[in-house]
């Protein structure tokens, strides 16, 4: 592991305690090997005058809820270092009351929580503490012998103390052991099966301490030929892409609650698959305690029948709540976070992408450090009640209590095609904000970077090619494990031609791709809806159906035959409580095509303003992209679960539609 300090970025922050923390703070964030997603925490010591002219001494520590990589000023929660050692001195207290306390000692009331291990920080007397869970330091210590292979490693500068819960627990141990230390004569400690501290009144040295030590620990791994090397080899194609979107939804039952799941197969965690023993090694538990948040404590095996797998784990897991649940205390879902799957890869489950993306980082880490123990004479987890204090912690069961209602599209997927403009994009942005995880397709190769946000994967995509269709499908379900709500959206507007004048090539454009494609797609898509979690068609439709004009022969015949393949699809997947439902909206006049100049012609042409143009209806309403968007989104959710086959313009009123 290299050093990452830099005398150029460094300097402007030299001459600020608080400033220079958060520099040292990011570069540990930087590697993902020392600290991932929230983990590991640091401090420093700063005095500080207060408003009657007084002196106190501050610990500025993490805040809770911070990430390393990210952290700026704000995030350190500065605690009145008195109180913090006062606290230290008390025999007992729960971690709740640590937390009140520490709280009501700050001395900035804004500021986040401080870390759990404030007083570990406050008892440690340096001004810049750093601790990570750096990868390889708890892998070697994850070993049957893995005290003494860590004390080989760094002799007896170091206080080595063995595993004890985090918080309030390990500070009160801490400060036992270190009464009658000299401090002078330690370079750090180490938490068994937890992480590693380094300390320096200067902040430059704590963290290139932090560096120094553990790549001591990695030169110890590659010595004992521990490190796991991948060799990058093409992967197998994947066929099994229902059994896939089958294992998402038995998830999601067991979870009681839409999950989505997502596959990684490349070689890496392929090789961990397809281990022998992978049933042992893969439940086990975790690599630091603090990651059973993420993960649960062990993995689910899936192997010829996952169901029995999924109900296995989940039976297992009421034994594990059973055995250590302490009065008062709720059980979490019994589903399982990840999943090796037998010769397949590594999967996934979560209510939302972030939650995926995190899963994917410390499962990576998980199966190299498992790996890595397995040479090193085995992978040795903390045992379980260990970790079930951490999974039931009271600060996490709090957090859990105070978590407000998830979105209602949370762990759902949907497929919106035509989603580059107008109804589509709307659709896409609106389907996101409600939580679900969105794939978007569009022939506008624009797409693929349309959209910022989270959850939003846009895909290249022609709906007349079956090629097409299919590759996006197949992404859809390795991405996200199924597909719940389909949005047949994509649609031209041919120009308008009385039937006397009508071009074999307007009528058959508007055919194939205001018709036939959508019955492809629908097609292509039944067999995940089956598999849906209360799955959802809305068949994007048009006024014209109902109130058709002259010259629009070739667009409203094509939506009138989609409306019926609609109402048939409807009847046909109702057993397997697939919905279909059509919107018919009137013409949007929010997209790029529909300019000023456009606008003020078409008007012009009905001898209209441009306003009563837009308006044309018995509501004197115009319709927006986003109105749409909001009633499919409705007639994909709870408001509609109990309708199917229903056709419902949005269009302000038109008297020959009513
Ligand atoms: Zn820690």
């Amino acid at each position: 592991m290299k050093s990452l300090w830099n005398d150029k970025e460094a300097k402007q922050y030299l001459s600020d305690p608080l400033q220079l923390r958060v520099y040292t703070s990011q570069l540990l964030g930087r590697e993902p090997d020392l600290v991932l997603h929230g983990g590991g925490n640091t401090s420093v010591k700063i005095n500080v005058s207060n408003i009657f002219g007084e002196t106190e001494a501050i610990l500025y520590v993490k805040g809770s809820g911070w990430d390393l990589a990210t952290i700026q000023a704000a995030g350190f929660a500065p605690v009145k270092m008195d109180v913090l050692l006062k606290m230290a001195r008390l025999k007992e207290l729960t971690d709740t009351e640590m937390v009140k306390w520490q709280r009501a000692a700050m001395i900035d009331p804004s500021a986040p929580n401080p870390s759990v291990e404030a007083i570990l920080h406050a008892i440690i007397p340096y001004k810049f503490v750093d601790h990570t869970h750096a990868d390889c330091v708890v892998t070697i210590t994850n070993t049957p012998d893995g005290e003494k292979r860590i004390r080989d490693i760094y002799g007896d500068r170091m206080i080595y103390v063995p595993y004890v819960m985090p918080g309030f627990i390990l500070a009160r141990k801490v400060f036992e052991m270190t009464q009658k230390i000299d401090w002078k004569k330690y370079d750090g400690i180490i938490l068994l099966n937890h992480g590693i501290f380094t300390f320096d009144d200067d902040g430059r040295e704590s963290y290139e301490r932090m560096i120094h030590l553990v790549s001591k620990a990695e030169r110890y791994l590659h010595k004992h030929k521990a490190v796991i090397s991948v060799k990058k080899t093409p992967q197998s194609s994947f066929n099994k892409l229902l059994e896939f979107a089958s294992i998402r939804q038995l998830i999601a039952q067991k979870a009681k609650t839409p999950m989505l799941a997502r596959l990684n197969r490349s070689q890496e965690q392929l090789n961990f698959a397809s281990i022998s023993n992978i049933s042992s090694i893969a439940t086990r538990g975790p690599l630091t305690p603090d990651h059973v948040i993420r993960t649960k404590r062990i993995a689910a095996i899936l192997g010829k029948t996952p169901q029995n797998d999924i109900a296995k784990f989940a039976e297992d897991y009421r034994k594990y709540f059973n055995r250590y649940a302490k009065a008062g205390m709720t059980m979490l879902d019994p589903a399982p976070r990840w999943a090796a799957w037998k010769n397949e890869g590594v999967v996934l489950f979560g209510t939302n992408v972030s939650d995926l993306e995190i899963l994917t980082d410390i499962t990576n880490h998980t199966i190299r450090s498992i790996q890595s123990a397995e040479r090193l004479g085995g992978w040795t987890a903390l045992p379980p009640e260990d970790i079930f204090d951490v999974e039931y912690w009271d600060l996490e069961q709090a957090k859990l209590k105070k978590a407000g209602k998830a979105p209602s599209f949370a762990g759902k997927v949907a497929l919106v095609t035509g989603a580059a403009s107008g109804i589509g994009k709307a659709t896409v942005e609106m389907l996101a904000a409600q939580g679900a995880a969105v794939v978007a397709l569009d022939i506008n190769p624009q797409i693929k970077n349309m959209f910022t946000k989270k959850g939003i994967l846009g895909i290249v995509c022609d709906v007349t090619k079956e090629k097409d269709i299919a590759m996006a499908i197949q992404t859809t379900i390795l991405n996200f494990g199924g597909l719940d709500i389909l949005v047949s959206n994509a649609g031209i507007f041919p120009p308008g031609e009385h039937i006397e004048n009508l071009k074999a090539d307007t009528w058959q454009k508007s055919i194939d791709i205001n018709l036939t494609s959508h019955e492809r797609l629908l097609k292509a898509c039944i067999p995940y809806l089956k598999l849906g979690l209360d799955p959802a068609v809305v068949i994007v439709a048009s006024k014209n159906v109902l109130a058709p004009g002259p010259g629009a022969a070739a667009y409203s015949v094509a939506k009138a035959g989609l409306t019926q393949m609609a109402r048939v699809a409807a009847l046909e997947l109702a057993s397997y409580n697939v919905r279909v439902n059509v919107i018919h909206p009137n013409q949007v006049f929010d997209t790029a095509i529909w300019t000023d100049e456009v606008l003020k012609n078409r008007a012009a042409h009905y001898k209209m303003t441009v306003e009563e143009y837009k308006t044309n209806n018995l509501l004197k309403v115009e319709i927006t992209s986003k109105d749409v968007a909001s009633l499919i989104c409705t007639m994909a959710g709870q408001v509609f679960a109990k309708t199917t086959g229903a056709q419902i313009p949005i269009d302000g009123g038109n008297d020959r539609v009513i």
